[in-house]
């Protein structure tokens, strides 16, 4: 099935309780392993790719090129949406361009009249192209591509004005943080989230940081309106530790060990694995 974006199979998610997992994309082994678990679990999938991912896969259009190989090549049936992640305005433009089904303009760090300015512009170009698009209110906290946002709680009447401008979906900071989360983290805010889950009605909300987020807060901010969780981190987290303990138990020095697709082929299973949890744990198995 070519790529799809995202607003058919995030509507579905709303009205069913339950989320679509945005994995972010490293590289050929990253989406290879993604696109196959979502394919065998029969679950939508949305490939998430920052703009430091893509300069690192060689730009959008080699991205663009790859999934829709592998799409094709590994016969994938289940809904798949290639997305933008923390896209600037310029980034957002370029992927659109490229081929993308989906972006996320992040203007979260505007004033928000110049976020709404922004955002309201790209929703006019994606509304024509047909493609998704989420915006951004309220900073998620963490640091990602040397942005370090503070996790503030978004503002319920600003997300309701970029929920008007007609955006698919909408990202809400309610103290998640990306990558690993402190020790003296104070929860997920579940009364930012029920506050701007009443102003946005059947708005899909997202929610950032899904790495490290207790699996009885993920099921809470479900059953407030989130229908897209975002993972990156925990997946290069368990591809470290495979391919860690490969190298230590000395598997590179044995026969063939060096091979890259031996080499490899632990942290590819160890983020297929991590993917299937996430899956499960976000109720979307079987909603292709
Ligand atoms: P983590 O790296 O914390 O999983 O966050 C991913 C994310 O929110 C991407 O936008």
């Amino acid at each position: 099935m070519p790529l799809v974006n995202a607003k058919e199979m995030l509507t579905k998610a709303k009205a069913g309780h339950y989320a679509v997992g945005q994995f972010n994309i490293n590289n050929l082994e990253w989406t290879k392993a993604i696109l196959l678990t979502a394919q065998e679990m029969n679950s939508p999938v949305i490939l998430g790719v920052s703009e430091g991912a893509g300069k690192y896969m060689c730009g959008y259009n080699t991205v663009v090129g790859m999934v829709e190989g592998m799409l094709e090549t590994l016969n994938i049936t289940v809904p798949v949406a290639l997305h933008l992640d923390h896209g600037s305005y310029e980034g957002a433009k370029a992927c659109i361009e490229a081929g993308f089904s989906s972006i996320m303009f992040d203007g979260s760090h505007y004033p928000i009249d110049e976020n709404i300015a922004k955002t309201k512009e790209l929703v006019a170009i994606c509304e024509e192209k047909g493609l998704s698009i989420e915006a951004e209110v309220g900073s998620i906290g963490g640091e990602e591509d040397g942005v370090v946002g503070a996790g503030e709680c978004a503002d319920p009447d600003e997300c309701k004005m970029i929920a008007d401008l007609g955006v698919t979906m909408l990202a809400a900071g309610i103290g998640n943080i990306h990558g690993k989360y402190p020790e003296n983290w104070a929860g997920l805010s579940f009364e930012t989230l029920a506050a701007v889950q009443e102003k946005t009605g059947t708005m899909p909300l997202v929610l950032h940081g899904g790495t490290g987020i207790p699996a009885d807060m993920i099921k809470k901010a479900i059953s407030l309106g989130v229908s897209k969780i975002n993972v990156n981190t925990e997946c290069q987290l368990a591809f470290q530790e495979a391919t860690r303990k490969y190298i230590e138990e000395g598997k590179d020095l044995q026969g063939k060990g060096f091979d890259p697709r031996k080499l490899l082929a632990p942290g590819v299973e160890a983020i297929k694995e991590t993917v299937r949890e996430k899956i499960e744990l976000f109720g979307s198995a079987n909603k292709a």
